[in-house]
């Protein structure tokens, strides 16, 4: 039985990127991590298979425009990383289209390029100088950024596919952060194939030379056991206030600590917490998070294509979104071979929820045969993962609802950090900004 009585420890719940780099800043020899793995990554975890290194919890690139979160990244890789220039497209129509969209204008057919620089044109004048209305959604939003002709070829489909759920439901808080902002000089530039980039800040991009993105926790982790305790394959599963601070379990052994910091699933979190009244239960179970469905795939061929990944909006393949491993570093995957990595989201019940794992792989790789994305015959490794929690969903009842919940737990005295604790849309450099916001503020 593993027990602790020492009131001083601080429980960091969860062993993923926000809870090793808690304990990385924290630098206290009274942390102590609890993992429900056998291994701390969550999100940010890596497998080896037959030689190809791959990021099950989907397609991870470090970039950022925090520069201070950046180079804790890159500190924690040292000598371990590449650098890359972004080489994205996006299939629409069986044809590449450079990414974003709206700066690959000049990849489309005449007409289709004409209607979305008409309707990019129009939108900007009547946002710039005509009735100012504000969106209240998300979908409402991309109609007023972009204009018709983007947003029905390519946003809404795209957008529609990877969240499972209609853009007209999905509130806009993320929105500022995540979706890219053109100027009316790019888009004009782009539609006339004068060239043009989106979202530059992702346009260079790091990768760990080797070990996948797990490469990046696994420095954080060693770091962080100099001073902190880490337990694995601990589930917390109840949690107790005490006289002296709280009783953390997971069903067989106790840890005593004098505070909680929290970065596993409110869900987990709440459903494990002791005393909860209904309300925040009923909240709880209102927020919405997409599922995350990966397929690895090896391939023997050695320069499959350039790309850095590729969107599919189109509804007849699962897959939203297919990355390309080996062209982020030449280690990951044996020499003369490729990797390719699809993702699919879904939601719990849902129609893909139930397919076989050989139904999903036998759509994504005919799929990516029809298109000439991967010659038939080279694929000589398949593997398809399932992670419950990959996509916080804003839907239009989400600030509400997460505010009860931040609410409470700030009565309790629990402290939550990162993505799905704070229950934000949040990519790897926000929860290292995060993790250091919280520990530069926190008074122990
Ligand atoms: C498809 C996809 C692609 C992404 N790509 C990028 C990218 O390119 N760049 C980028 O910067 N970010 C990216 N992200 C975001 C990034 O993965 C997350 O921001 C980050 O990994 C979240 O870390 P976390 O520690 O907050 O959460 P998690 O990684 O979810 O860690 C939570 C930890 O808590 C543990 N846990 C859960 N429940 C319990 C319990 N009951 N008891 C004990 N432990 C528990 C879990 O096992 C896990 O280890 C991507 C995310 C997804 C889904």
């Amino acid at each position: 039985m593993l027990s602790s009585e020492d009131n001083d420890t601080i429980a960091i719940l969860g062993g993923g990127l926000t809870g090793l780099t808690l304990a990385d800043l924290l630098n206290s020899k009274d942390a102590l991590i609890l993992e429900k793995e056998d291994e701390c990554g969550g999100l940010c975890r890596s497998v080896l298979k037959n030689g190809y290194t791959f990021d099950p919890g989907g397609s991870h690139i470090i970039f950022s425009k925090d520069i201070g979160a950046l180079e804790f990244m890159k500190n924690a890789l040292g000598d371990n990383v590449c650098l890359r220039r972004r080489n994205t497209k996006i299939l629409y129509n069986g044809k590449l289209v450079k990414y974003p969209f709206e700066n690959g204008l000049s990849d489309l057919p005449k007409l289709e390029n004409f209607e979305c620089l008409l309707g990019f044109l129009k939108a900007y004048i009547e946002h710039n100088y005509g009735a100012q209305l504000t969106p209240d959604s998300f979908k409402a939003w991309m109609y007023c950024t972009f204009g018709p002709g983007i947003t029905e070829k390519y946003l809404l489909p795209y957008n529609t596919k990877i969240w499972k759920l209609d853009p007209g439901q999905m509130d806009l808080s993320w929105v500022d952060d995540r979706a890219p902002h053109p100027s009316l000089q790019d888009i004009i530039k782009a539609s006339l194939g004068l060239g043009s980039e989106g979202y530059v800040h992702q346009l260079q991009f790091y990768y760990p030379r080797e070990g996948g993105i797990q490469a990046l926790v696994r420095s954080l982790e060693k770091k962080a056991r100099r001073q902190t305790k880490i337990v694995n394959g601990f589930k917390i599963t109840s949690i107790k206030k005490t006289n002296a601070g709280w009783l953390v379990s997971d069903g067989s052994d106790n840890i005593r600590c004098r505070e909680i910091i929290s970065t596993i699933p409110l869900f987990d979190l709440i459903y494990a917490l002791e005393g909860v009244p209904g309300y925040v239960k009923d909240t709880v179970d209102c927020l919405r998070y997409n599922s995350l469905i990966t397929v690895m795939m090896g391939i023997d061929s050695p320069d499959l294509n350039d790309l850095s990944w590729l969107y599919i909006p189109d509804g007849a393949c699962l897959s939203h979104r297919v990355s390309f491993p080996s062209n982020y570093s030449d280690k990951v995957a044996p020499s003369g071979k490729s990797s390719a990595l699809a993702e699919i989201t879904c939601r719990e019940g849902d129609h893909i929820s139930y397919l076989t794992d050989e139904e999903i792989i036998q759509n994504i790789t005919g799929y990516l045969q029809k298109n000439k994305i991967i010659s038939k015959g080279d694929i000589e490794y398949t593997e398809l993962k399932r992670t419950k929690y990959a996509y916080v969903v804003n839907d239009l009842n989400y600030k509400k609802n997460v505010n009860i919940l931040r609410d409470y737990l700030k009565m309790t005295g629990i402290h939550i950090v990162g993505r799905f604790s704070e229950w934000e849309y949040y990519n790897m450099d926000t929860c290292i900004r995060s993790a250091m916001d919280f520990v530069s503020k926190w008074d122990v």
